[in-house]
């Protein structure tokens, strides 16, 4: 079993659909391992999101990110980073299969619904910037 790093973004928090996401996320055989609502701050975004720094849609990234209250996951599955990043679909829903959330409900590659760490290495970076370690233990 392995872990990784999740977010259910503010834009689907918003729009009411963050509890079918934990719902499909149970369904399609994940464990939920620590779960935490919050609104990031400036500060954290900025740093979550530091690869993308410089890019035209950074700032308009942050601004999303902070707009609003986020559900922070730990998840747990066989293989979890690449199952999640399935479940979750393609980064611009108009390119992700159905079924998968981004494709249910993100409404534009901006405002997109959800995030997923890109391999275990970044599975266990993103994890510690957001959770303790006994909120996972
Ligand atoms: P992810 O791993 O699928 O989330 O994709 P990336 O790591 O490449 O990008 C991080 C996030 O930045 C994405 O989920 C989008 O919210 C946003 N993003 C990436 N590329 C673009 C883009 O071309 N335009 C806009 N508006 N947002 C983007």
């Amino acid at each position: 079993m392995s872990l990784t790093f999740g977010i259910i973004k503010p834009d689907a928090v918003a729009a009411g659909n963050a509890g079918k996401i934990l719902a499909l996320i149970e369904a399609n055989g994940f464990k939920l391992r620590a779960v935490r609502m919050t609104k990031l701050a400036k500060d954290e975004a900025e740093g979550f999101y530091a690869v993308h720094q410089g890019k035209p849609f950074f700032e308009g990234l942050v601004e999303f990110m902070t707009s609003g209250p986020c559900i922070l996951l730990c998840l747990e599955k066989e293989n979890a980073f690449a199952e999640w990043r399935k479940l979750m679909g393609a980064t611009n829903p108009a390119n992700a299969d159905e079924g998968t959330i981004r494709k249910l409900f993100a409404e534009s590659i901006g405002k997109n619904a959800a995030h997923g760490s890109d391999s275990e290495e970044n599975a266990a970076i993103e994890l510690a910037w957001f959770f303790r370690a006994y909120e996972l233990a």
